[in-house]
């Protein structure tokens, strides 16, 4: 059974059975910022588990992308050597939310592994918690297994919690014998050998836990499985490991073939090669999803998996860039199912190449800073390398700590392993903290009365900008940037949380800030600051009440500040407009990779391994600005999320979508979903200008652009610019730069003439008989072994006027040594020169190497030209005086 007939025939078996099939959630799970990467099938439906949200369809089946390289599940080190372990690999699932329980959920199982798959029931068993009786009579009766084979087993693998409190219950896991051929073993034995092979695990979520630990039944219990696709696959395909399926079949020939050797050929190679494998599905599939590589949260755990691919690649022998070369053959075994992947190859592909460009580069300095590091601690004595300089290196280099191992021990150095940990447990806690950025939002609702109480906020905000008539809900008083409690009024004067029936504030999301304006009621008034949204859709105004008291149940009329809203639907709409051009003159492998659309400014990052010359980023200006021109009226619509995509919608990395979805559309140019702000025609953005263009990350650049009034005073400040320029050139502006160029042409010709002259006059003053004069012109020179030696110190100038007096002096001694010095803020410059009939007989750059550290520094060059520079101003005459000795001790040796 090839995966792809495993994937449909699970959709198919619950589908069949009332099941609803819902695509699988982004790597990156949507409002939730507790978590950095999708690691599970239930993630997407927590919402539904804890009962904020409603599901549409109280059963579900999902194929769904996971990666467990953080947090609770984190198999990143297991992978190469496991069989059976990924970084991101496909979680098949069912779920019931409050609909069927146990007896369903093992039926389905047990029908589909025995049934569908035909797998021989004396190759299976199946573990239940040690307490639940309930599943274990399940099993016996609906699967005739024999008690030999249903193991109850402890709380540690067969009891799952969402958390400390919440939804949690025992588990139920089936299991294949991989080698039944083979006498049997003990389960304990089985197990740790990977011979009785983990497959599926239903999850039976009967409790809710409170904070004191008590389990409490759930009115309605819920069900929640997940099956690897990659190990039912390897057992429906009768191999013994995932890696040997269809699913990384083509993936590790590709890699071996690049590196020149095949895969089962050494058992070393053989682990790099899956390493390789595994992380290159996981990095492709996190750019496809929108993840940049970067230093912090998710960008930095994209990184790491990315440069631990390459590092295995080195030691399969690359020492260049070649794991770019295999993101295309992803698309290949996956497209397929992940139509992602083929529309951000292109983009990844150049993502991917540099960045290990990047990380090899860095290897090689970081490596000669370890040596650095290491020398200098021996200097002192040391023999370990410090957990936070190894830390450091880590950090800034990227430097793995098995490479910085390896050069310690070369050196005869170890690594402070211990300190080197806690600095990462550090930095650990860090990106933590930075994901759970955001969470004050499910503080606040829990401090406005919690999620069953607070339903979503009707937004009647996209074609008017007042109401009339809303009601105060809730209020919350907030005391700092974090605490907020529940209020029974706010009065003048303090700053709050309002949460009305109705609202025509648009809340902050997609990119779009949020709206501000003003909430009146008889007898007072407040300014909102802001306004922003959970993902159940709750809004929340803050307000600061500036007159009267504002108490839930009043009556409240609301204006949005309407200019500002104006400015903000413009920079959305452009920001579309934009986007669509850039695919147009860049090619479809452009992807959104952020955005921010404000009152003054739009932002828009998308994929692009290259700066973008002045005349394509025109071109993209110019695109816009025609289609602004045009005047075409947008069009907006909400309709079946399948018929969207259909249509040809552009969906977004992260965005979870409903059923039914909104598209804004500009007929003939763009058309994408998107809840936000838009003007009702292009007309209204007036003109649009590129402000700037700059790289953010590897593979990611960024547009900053303006419209309407602002793009207007952009314009007028620019004239006035010119204006000044033109007024201090001295002529009308379309000369300008004509005028300038002149100046600064002239300039050139004179600084020469001064240079020249100030030679002459310097060269005039060393050699006796001035310039011009030309007999004599050496008899400031002195004579050594019957050579002529000129040494002295010049007023400081340029080093090219320095470099051409020397050769004025050379040319004017005709045969001789000129040595000059001259002091300038602290420092000093040393030049000689020798001329060519001394050739071999001496040598100016050794002259130099001698003579540098008596002015404390350090320097060399050619035989016949010589440059140096010291830190010691007050030594430059004692320097100049053991020239003579310098060029004796040269001629005699
Ligand atoms: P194991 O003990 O083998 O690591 P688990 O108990 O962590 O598995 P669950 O969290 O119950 O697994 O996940 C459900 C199913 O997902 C497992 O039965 C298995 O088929 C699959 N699975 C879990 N982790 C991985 C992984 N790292 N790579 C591939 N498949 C996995
Ligand atoms: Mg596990």
């Amino acid at each position: 059974m090839k995966s792809h007939d495993v994937r449909q025939s699970f959709v198919d078996f619950f589908a069949e059975r009332g099941h609803r099939h819902v695509p699988s959630a982004p790597l990156v799970p949507h409002g939730d910022p507790t978590l950095l990467f999708t690691n599970a099938g239930m993630v997407q439906f927590k919402g539904y588990f804890l009962g904020e949200e409603t599901p549409p369809s109280p059963r579900a089946v999902t194929v769904q992308k996971c990666l467990r390289v953080s947090g609770k599940h984190n198999d990143l080190e297991n992978v190469g050597p496991s069989p059976r372990h990924h970084t991101f690999f496909e979680m098949l699932g069912n779920f019931s939310f409050g609909d069927y329980f146990k007896e369903e959920a093992i039926r389905f199982g047990w029908e589909l592994v025995s049934g569908v798959w035909g797998l021989v029931p004396e190759h299976l068993s199946a573990t239940v918690f040690h307490e639940d009786d309930e599943a274990y009579e399940l099993w016996r009766r609906i699967s005739g297994l024999p008690e030999a084979r249903i193991h109850r087993c402890g709380a540690a693998d067969n009891f799952w919690a969402m958390g400390d409190t919440g939804p949690c219950g025992p588990c139920s896991e089936i299991f294949v014998d991989v080698h039944p051929d083979r006498p049997e073993v003990g389960w304990e034995e089985g197990t740790e050998s990977g011979r009785y092979l983990e497959i599926w695990n239903l999850v039976f979520m009967q409790f809710d836990r409170d904070a004191a630990g008590t389990l409490h039944p759930l009115p309605k219990p819920s069900v929640d499985t997940g099956a690897g696709l990659e190990r039912v696959a390897a057992v429906l395909q009768g191999v013994e490991s995932n890696y040997d399926t269809d699913l990384f079949g083509p993936i590790l020939a590709a890699a071996a073939k690049l590196a020149g050797t095949g895969y089962g050929a050494d058992a070393e190679d053989d682990v790099s090669l899956r390493v390789v494998a595994d992380h290159l599905r996981a990095v492709t599939f996190l750019l496809a999803d929108g993840v940049i590589p970067g230093n912090e949260g998710r960008g930095y755990v994209l990184r790491r998996i990315l440069r631990r691919a390459v590092r295995h690649g080195m030691k399969l022998g690359f020492d260049e860039p070649f794991l770019h070369r295999l993101v295309p053959v992803v698309g290949e075994v996956l497209g397929a199912a992940y139509p992602e992947l083929a529309a951000t190859r292109e983009a990844s592909r150049a993502t991917v190449a540099a960045e290990e460009e990047k990380f090899l580069s860095t290897v090689a300095s970081g490596a000669r800073q370890v040596q650095e590091e290491i020398e200098s601690l021996r200097e002192e004595g040391g023999s370990v390398l410090p957990g936070k300089v190894a830390f450091t290196l880590y950090d800034t280099y990227g430097l793995p700590l098995e490479v910085l191992r390896e050069i310690a021990e070369e050196e005869r150095f170890t690594v402070d392993e211990e300190g080197f940990e806690a600095e990462m447990a550090a930095r650990r806690e860090q990106s933590r903290a930075a994901a759970g950025r955001g969470l004050d939002l499910v503080a606040l609702k829990r401090a406005l009365g919690g999620a069953g109480e607070l339903p979503a906020t009707d937004f009647a905000g996209y074609d008017r900008h007042e109401l009339d008539a809303a009601r105060v809900e809730r209020l919350a008083a907030l005391a700092g940037p974090e605490g907020a409690t529940r209020a029974a009024s706010l009065t003048a004067g303090s700053a709050g949380v309002a949460v009305l029936d109705r609202t025509v504030f648009y809340a902050e999301g997609g990119g779009e800030v949020g709206d501000t304006g003003t909430i009146a009621w008889d007898g007072g008034r407040a300014r909102v600051t802001d306004t922003r949204k959970d993902p159940a859709g709750t809004v929340f105004h803050f307000v600061e009440v500036e007159e009267g008291t504002l108490a839930p149940g009043a009556e409240v009329r609301l204006a949005v500040d309407a200019e500002r809203r104006l400015a903000i639907e413009r920079n959305h709409t452009a920001t579309h407009l934009l986007h669509a051009a850039l695919r147009e003159v860049l090619g479809e492998g452009v992807r959104q990779a952020g955005s921010l659309v404000a009152p003054d400014r739009l932002r828009f990052d998308f994929t692009f391994p290259r700066p973008l010359a002045p005349e394509v980023l025109r071109e993209v200006e110019e695109r816009v600005n025609r289609r602004a021109l045009a005047a075409t009226p947008t069009a907006i619509e909400v309709r079946p999320y399948r018929e969207a995509l259909a249509a040809g919608a552009m969906a977004l990395f992260g965005e979870k979508y409903g059923d039914t979805v909104r598209t804004v559309e500009v007929p003939g140019f763009s058309l994408e979903l998107c809840g936000g702000c838009h003007v009702r025609n292009t007309g209204e953005i007036g003109l649009f200008r590129i402000a700037g263009e700059r790289g953010i990350a590897s593979g990611v650049r960024r547009i900053e652009a303006v419209t309407g009034e602002a793009a207007y005073r952009r314009v007028r400040e620019t004239e006035e610019r010119l204006d000044e320029v033109a007024a201090a050139a001295g002529a009308p502006p379309e000369r300008a730069a004509g005028e300038v160029e002149a100046l600064r042409g002239k300039l050139a010709e004179t600084e020469a003439d001064l240079s020249r002259l100030r030679i002459r006059l310097v060269a005039g003053g060393l050699v006796a008989g001035g310039a011009g004069a030309g007999a004599g012109a050496d008899e400031g020179a002195s004579e050594v072994e019957g050579v002529k030696v000129l040494a002295r110190e010049v007023p400081a100038a340029p080093p090219a006027e320095l470099r051409n007096l020397v050769d004025v002096l050379r040319n004017k001694l005709g045969s001789g040594v000129v040595v000059l010095g001259s002091r300038d803020d602290g420092k000093v410059t040393l030049l000689a020169a020798v001329t060519p009939d001394l050739a071999g007989r001496l040598s100016a750059g050794l002259l130099v190497k001698k003579l540098a550290p008596l002015v404390g520094g350090g320097g060399g060059g050619r035989p016949d030209f010589a440059q140096a520079g010291g830190r010691e101003p007050d030594k430059l005459p004692d320097a100049l005086a053991a020239v003579g000795d310098a060029v004796r001790e040269q001629l005699g040796g």
